[in-house]
């Protein structure tokens, strides 16, 4: 990174934090002086201003009782505290908006791998050796007396310089094998590479079944943080390289049909946070949904289970393969179709599937179809604006026994409306009462 200029530094200004954000530090460490504490700003956020990149969560580490120290800054600054006594942290959020970590600097020791540690006080370089890497090992103290001083015993500057992510210890992974899946989110996201015993570490945890230990959470945590980087085509293809694919299911394989899936998802978004800047759209769901879009719907249900899956994620993983794809192939379908009729077969499907189908179709790589496909989108989201004048209890008023029939009558009017056939409430009233007089001239009939 050209930001390190090949240098290990000893001290570090902190200049580039925002105003805010220095000006807290600054106020916390003289509390830290006054109490004979040591305060250390620790993790991502030193990591990122050595290499020059915004990030402005800060976390803390006190050498001593955090979280008394926690409690003492809230009190003084009129901040909202939660603590988590279990992992010695408590979380500050000021009357600005600010948040900041405080964490009491700790050993952590693994009882079984996989599982989350025990954890007891230490010094801030025992702290920085139960990190996950080197980069990720470096404090620099806030105290008024050594403000700016950086610590750095594993050399997480040399490996920033050298463009590298390497663990501190042998047992890394298999003490915690969520660091597989964070080696690879700040491999792909520095474009560093594995250093080459940490490569091979992983390679080896890898062939074990110790992420199988881990919990669903946990493990769809990592999924989704690796999905909600900027390349996540690139983060797939490294996690089947690695063979990690194997985990979310021993039969998920990156075969071709699934790769052009996943490789049109990033033109899918793009068109469709183009097109309707306003929807949200859980982006990394979108990934693992092109992700498990050839499996069947066994192995799609043995994922959600394994990754604990919420039900609005399990829904979409569900909608997520065949049916898409059902949807897709009428919408490009040689016949005209009706707006009403794209409204009714698009009705039940999140934002996320949308934008899948959509990459469904990006990687049959037709111009033709895909335009009318958009088209199709674009006149689908319109038609979720219209509304019928009529109600319910204007249909009561017009002599309609309440019952099934509401719903049938009041489809047809949006339909009718959405396909522009009645534009005003007194053409819906028309269509009700010719469509309530067929129905008795058909039920005398009878
Ligand atoms: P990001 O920029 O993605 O937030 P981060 O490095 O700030 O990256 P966090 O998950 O917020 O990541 O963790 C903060 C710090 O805590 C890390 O920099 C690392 O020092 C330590 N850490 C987090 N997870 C682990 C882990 N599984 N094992 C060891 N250390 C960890």
């Amino acid at each position: 990174m050209s930001a390190m200029k090949n240098q290990v530094r000893t001290t570090i200004s902190l200049s580039t934090l925002p105003v805010r954000q220095r000006h807290l530090l600054k106020q916390i460490c003289r509390l830290a002086d006054e109490r004979d504490l040591s305060v250390y700003l620790v993790g991502g956020v030193v990591r990122d201003l050595l290499l020059k990149r915004g990030n402005w969560d800060l976390d803390l580490t006190v050498e001593g009782d955090g979280i008394a120290f926690a409690r003492l800054v809230a009190d003084r600054y009129g901040a909202g505290l939660a603590v988590f006594e279990r992992f010695a942290t408590a979380r500050l959020t000021f009357p600005n908006g600010l948040k900041l970590d405080i964490a009491t600097s700790r050993r952590e020791s693994y009882a079984q791998p996989a599982l989350l540690p025990t954890v007891q006080h230490a010094s801030i370089e025992e702290d920085l050796s139960r990190r996950d890497f080197t980069i990720n090992a470096i404090a620099v103290q806030l105290n008024q007396r050594q403000f700016g001083r950086i610590f750095d015993p594993y050399e997480g500057q040399r490996d920033l310089c050298a463009r590298t992510i390497r663990v501190l210890h042998a047992g890394s992974f298999l003490d915690d094998p969520t660091r597989i899946f964070r080696a690879i989110r700040f491999e792909q996201r520095f474009g560093f590479r594995l250093e080459r015993t940490t490569l091979h570490l992983l390679a080896q945890a890898a062939s074990t079944n110790l992420i199988q230990r881990l919990s669903g959470p946990r493990l769809r945590n990592e999924i989704l943080l690796l999905f909600a980087e900027r390349n996540p085509v690139l983060t797939i293809a490294r996690l089947a390289q690695l063979k990690l694919l194997r985990f979310l299911h021993r039969r998920l394989c990156y075969v071709k049909n699934v790769k052009q899936v996943v490789s049109a998802v990033p033109k899918a978004l793009a068109w469709w946070t183009r097109r309707f800047p306003d929807s949200v759209i859980d982006r990394p769901m979108v990934y693992l949904m092109a992700l498990s879009s050839e499996s069947s719907p066994l192995v799609v249900a043995t994922m959600i289970r394994r990754l604990a899956l919420s039900r609005e994620q399990a829904k979409n993983m569900r909608v997520g393969g065949s049916r898409i794809d059902r949807a897709r192939k009428r919408l490009t379908d040689a016949r005209t179709i009706r707006p009403s009729q794209v409204y009714r077969l698009l009705a039940g499907f999140s934002g996320e599937a949308l934008v899948l189908l959509l990459a469904r179709q990006v990687a049959m790589r037709h111009e033709v179809l895909l335009r009318r496909l958009k088209r199709d989108l674009v006149s689908y989201v319109k038609s979720r604006t219209v509304k019928t004048s009529l109600t319910g209890r204007d249909l009561q008023a017009l002599g309609l026994k309440p019952g099934p029939q509401y719903s049938t009558i009041l489809g047809k009017l949006l339909a009718a409306r959405i396909d522009k056939l009645i534009t005003t409430e007194a053409e819906e009233r028309a269509f009700v009462r010719k469509w309530l007089g067929e129905r008795n001239v058909h039920d005398d009939h009878r």
